[in-house]
């Protein structure tokens, strides 16, 4: 009954047009994975352009080299985590490169606004147990804007019932990952994952209850 209820929100999401008619640059399809029975979610900022143009999987970049590389240290294979956990992201279409040639766009606040409605429904079909938020803008869409994140990765939190182990977003554009106490924290996060994994069984994908 969720499942098909989750298949029917992710057509909705395939067929989306919200950021185009209000006339962002953005790039479809819409990029995310996994089903209902999913225990643990996994939130980016967007998809790239491997991701859009090419493997239509989540993550599947450059940048998801090392945020696999994270989570293998923390117990996951890369197979195992992506059939087992639902992938996606606070905006769901890529956004374009970033005019000064250097990554990415961030998208806009309205756009942010535009797709939470189907980050809330997917959040409450698939109901998982931990949440990983990876980058800054999915951090804040939990913490609030305007936090530090040296001051939030590296912990463990229970929002909404649920937990939360946030990582930093893995691409090379990204100076935060480089600096040597960071590397600390994200090493902190990932034995605060490997503990999550044991304590609750998701070293499998079956769903408990
Ligand atoms: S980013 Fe989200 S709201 Fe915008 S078009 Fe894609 S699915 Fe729709």
């Amino acid at each position: 009954m969720v499942e098909e209820e989750l298949r029917q929100i992710q057509a909705q999401i395939r067929a989306c047009q919200r950021c185009a008619l209000a006339g962002f640059p953005i790039q479809g399809p819409p990029i995310f994975s996994g089903n209902a029975s999913a225990r643990l979610m996994l939130i980016g900022q967007a998809p790239g352009r491997v991701e859009v143009g090419e493997t239509h999987r989540p993550f599947s970049g450059s940048a998801g080299k090392r945020l696999f590389r994270w989570l293998q240290q923390a117990g996951w294979d890369e197979e195992t985590f992506r059939a087992c956990f639902y992938m996606t992201s606070i905006t769901k279409c890529f956004p374009g490169p970033n005019k000064s040639g250097r990554g990415d766009r961030a998208p806009t606040r309205r756009e942010q606004r535009m797709c939470e409605p189907w980050l809330i429904a997917e959040l409450t079909l698939v109901d998982p147990e931990v949440v990983i938020p990876v980058g800054r803008m999915a951090i804040e869409r939990f913490f609030g804007p305007g936090r530090r994140l040296h001051e939030i990765i590296g912990g463990r939190y229970r929002v909404d019932g649920r937990i939360l182990i946030p990582l930093p977003h893995p691409s090379g554009a990204s100076s935060w990952i480089q600096k040597p106490g960071h590397r600390a924290l994200i090493r902190r996060a990932i034995v605060h994952l490997a503990e999550v994994r044991q304590a609750l069984g998701l070293t499998t994908c079956t769903r408990h209850g």
